[in-house]
């Protein structure tokens, strides 16, 4: 296993669970210092909603040498002979190489975050958020530094994450984002929601905007960050750009690679053309169910789903992983953000002809307390009426209510069969008509409206 985080371990866990050591030898290569954690957690530990670090680790090494995998951490890959079915590793700190023998490969070599290519990007003060190790440094910059501005660059879901952590922190925040509007997974219309809560928070929102520099102080350390046409102070700078799919040592080995960087697998996880290895994780291209494309999604839901499938088929057994809808929740403080399926966008870029509707409702019955608004955009194909798409912007109760959709997307369900679904109902949980089902019934009418 190459890579001992959501994908690999998963994997490695999976397969010893089928195939105990004296069947199966399981050999795995972590370069990090810490093996099966979650990065998902970094926002609310840097926020202060986590404790400690350790409460993000879900299995040490030490737990995993106990089942019986030897997990060799601080050894990076640096090299794959797909020829002789070997992998050169090195230890990081002491520089030691040595081979090693596999019958069966599992690239899980995640993805790599985005740095912008500017002079001050690597300055003190200015921090991405991919590992527990970057955690810790941003925290530590934190506990040291005076000044309480932030400056957020990317507004995607790490970003405005990362914004909610450091309002939490006590900081005066701007997120300065190149899109439109925050939340690029979303329409415009509804990011623009997003947008104006954000604002409502006490957060400087700075939309079509291109960092061209990251200024630096006489000490060295970070002190603004520079745009097109302005200049934003900043006592700490968190990059939430985006991230690639970490395939180098991959492509080197001459594994076969989509339009998105991302290994190619087949519906078992098995690199394309390749019997004995496999690859799962933010290192791969996953299917699109909706628009029938690959896509590169870096999310851990599918990398712990990947690890699952190609343990089991490593260790012996039969499983795939048929693709995804393109479900994902997040929040920015009291602001809850789903989404799942095709944004207008890609249903254009598909070829789909679509109809769009946007309801107004709320969490719980109107006269229950704290019922709170919440937006839903769903869009539905022209004709067939088979949901597309849906996108949620609203309060506490908002995000899951996306999972419904994801249900329906996965069985290729019509917006008029969503309708009759029967969702459960008490005042505190919904109002008698549950926000999908409201959308549902208009989304109907509009396809019923333009089906001539
Ligand atoms: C701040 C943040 C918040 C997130 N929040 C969410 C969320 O809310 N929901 C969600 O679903 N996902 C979330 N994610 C994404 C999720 O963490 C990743 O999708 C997931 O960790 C991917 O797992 P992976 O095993 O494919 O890759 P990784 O977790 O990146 O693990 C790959 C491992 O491989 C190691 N490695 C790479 N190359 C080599 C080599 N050559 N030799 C040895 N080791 C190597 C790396 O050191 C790394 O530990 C978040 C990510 C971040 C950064």
């Amino acid at each position: 296993m190459i890579g001992g985080d959501a994908a690999g371990m998963s994997a490695a866990s999976q397969a010893r669970r089928l195939k105990g050591p004296d069947e199966l030898e399981i050999v795995a290569f972590e370069r990090g210092h810490f093996s099966s954690f979650s990065a998902c957690g970094i926002p609310y530990w840097v926020g202060g909603d986590v404790a400690t670090r350790d409460e993000l680790i879900a299995r040490t090494p030490q737990e995993h040498r106990a089942r019986g995998i030897d997990l060799r951490m601080r050894t990076e890959v640096m090299e794959i002979d797909v020829a002789r079915g070997r992998v050169r590793a090195r230890h990081v700190d002491s520089g030691a190489e040595a081979w090693t023998s596999y019958d069966r490969l599992v690239i899980a070599t995640g993805a790599r975050p985005i740095r912008p290519d500017l002079p001050g990007a690597d300055a003190p003060g200015v921090h991405g958020v991919q590992t527990l190790d970057d955690g810790q440094e941003l925290l530590d910059t934190l506990s040291a530094t005076r000044g309480r501005r932030a400056v957020v660059v990317g507004a995607g879901y790490i970003g405005v994450e990362m914004a909610e952590a450091m309002i939490n922190r006590g900081y005066e925040v701007t997120v300065v984002n190149r899109g439109s509007e925050p939340m690029a997974t979303l329409d415009p219309d509804m990011g623009r929601l997003v947008h104006r809560a954000m604002e409502g928070l006490g957060i400087t929102m700075v939309n079509d905007a291109e960092v061209t520099k990251i200024l630096t102080g006489e000490d060295g350390r970070v002190r603004a960050v520079g745009t097109q046409d302005a200049e934003y102070p900043a006592d700490v700078v968190v990059l939430g750009i985006g991230v690639r799919p970490e395939t180098d040592l991959a492509r080197a080995a001459g594994l076969p690679v989509g339009d998105h960087g991302g290994l190619l697998t087949d519906l078992a996880m098995r690199v394309r053309g390749h019997e004995n290895i496999w690859a799962g994780g933010d290192c791969v291209e996953v299917l699109d169910l909706v628009s029938g494309r690959e896509r590169h999604i870096a999310l851990g839901t599918h990398a712990n789903k990947h690890g699952q499938v190609i343990g089991t088929n490593v260790g012996g057994g039969y499983a795939t992983f048929p693709g995804v809808v393109g479900t994902a929740v997040s929040k920015v403080c009291n602001l809850e953000i789903a989404r799942t399926g095709l944004r207008e966008k890609d249903a254009r870029r598909a070829g789909l002809r679509y109809e769009t509707v946007t309801i107004e409702s709320t969490s719980r019955a109107g006269y229950y307390p704290n019922a709170a608004p919440m937006t839903v955009k769903m869009l539905a194909e022209r004709r067939t009426g088979r949901l597309l798409g849906v996108q949620i912007v609203g309060r506490e109760g908002a995000a899951k209510r996306v999972d419904i959709a994801a249900v329906a997307l996965t069985a290729g369900m019509t917006v008029e069969e969503m309708t009759s679904l029967d969702l459960g109902y008490a005042p505190p949980f919904s109002p008698v008509w549950d926000p999908i089902l409201v959308a549902a019934r208009k989304a109907t009418a509009a396809v019923r409206r333009n089906a001539g």
